[in-house]
């Protein structure tokens, strides 16, 4: 109840997302690797966050503890705040590489997790065509993986992944493996999709131009272990290119702040590459 004249209590913003202390450690030959450091992180409904990171600093990881396809080893991700404890149809993700059934087209690779949800056939149908047409693949229903190109993959995959309706879609580097004028088509088309649709979406690149044109907000992660090493807010009116001034503006003063860390990233692969050789010559007694 409100008492006359007293002011409203403030309403709290609405976080869809909440990753409380979320930290990862792995056991390797090696010995106990960390892929990154306790992790705080807040994302609202609706918001398009891009986490931007070197190589190997533990992007993927943190998406797939968020898709509750892999475990944290302290802390915990909550969605609407309920903490998760395993993958959901509310959280899907969309990888490099569009993971389609090669054996069926188009019509029923977007209709597959339809059916695996119980939806019935029907409505399978007017839903699979609702987004074959929002990623302009309507005409194309009937072809299979090996027809399509690059481009045409990710498009399934988007549509796939939209079609269940998950509050939050979790997209890893899903253009990294395209080329640069296509992948910009799919960012024009990601855009306009966030827009119509108000998904939740987590980005993770490690294309800072990308970020720039994509994100809402730009999550740095340093070397690893990765840590939060920077936040940008970037509001820039939309849709934004990537070859727009003020999008290479922005990205220039993230990619200043990353450089070190690359440096570094770089220092760490190739020193596990040297251990790991090492170790298998000592394995084949050759030192
Ligand atoms: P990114 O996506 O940022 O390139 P990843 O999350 O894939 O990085 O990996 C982060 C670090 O964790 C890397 O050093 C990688 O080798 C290591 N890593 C990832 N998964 C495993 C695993 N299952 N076992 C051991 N180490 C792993
Ligand atoms: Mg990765």
């Amino acid at each position: 109840m409100t008492i006359a004249g007293e002011p409203p209590a403030p309403r709290k913003l609405k976080m869809k997302l909440e990753i409380r202390g979320v930290s990862k450690t792995f056991q390797s030959k090696r010995g106990i690797l960390t892929a990154f450091e306790p992790i705080d992180l807040d994302i609202r409904e609706g918001e398009f966050v891009c986490l931007l990171g070197p190589s190997g600093c533990g992007k993927s990881t943190l998406l797939n503890i968020i898709a509750g396809l892999d475990k944290p080893t302290r802390g915990e991700v909550r969605v609407d705040g309920r903490v998760i404890t395993r993958a959901g149809t509310e959280r899907v993700m969309i990888f490099q590489n569009a993971a389609l059934f090669p054996w069926l087209n188009v019509f029923d690779n977007v209709k597959f997790g339809l059916n695996m949800i119980g939806v019935a056939k029907p409505e399978r149908q007017v839903i699979a065509r609702r987004y074959l047409q929002m990623v302009h693949l309507a005409e194309f229903e009937r072809a299979f993986v090996h027809e399509l190109s690059g481009g045409m993959k990710q498009r399934v995959a988007i549509a796939r992944a939209l079609a269940l309706d998950p509050a939050i879609l979790l997209m890893d580097e899903p253009f990294g493996a395209l080329d640069a004028q296509t992948r910009d088509v799919l960012h024009d088309e990601l855009q306009t999709i966030w827009a119509n649709t108000r998904k939740t979406i987590v980005f993770v690149t490690h294309n800072v131009r990308e970020a720039v044109v994509l994100g809402d907000r730009v999550i740095v992660l340093s070397a690893r272990p990765a840590r939060i090493k920077q936040e940008f807010g970037i509001d820039l009116p939309r849709p934004r290119q990537i070859e727009s001034y003020a999008v290479v503006d922005r990205a220039r003063a993230i990619s200043a702040l990353l450089k070190d860390d690359t440096r570094a990233s770089q220092r760490d692969v190739a020193a596990s590459v040297l251990q790991e050789l090492e170790a298998q010559m000592v394995g084949d007694d050759v030192l």
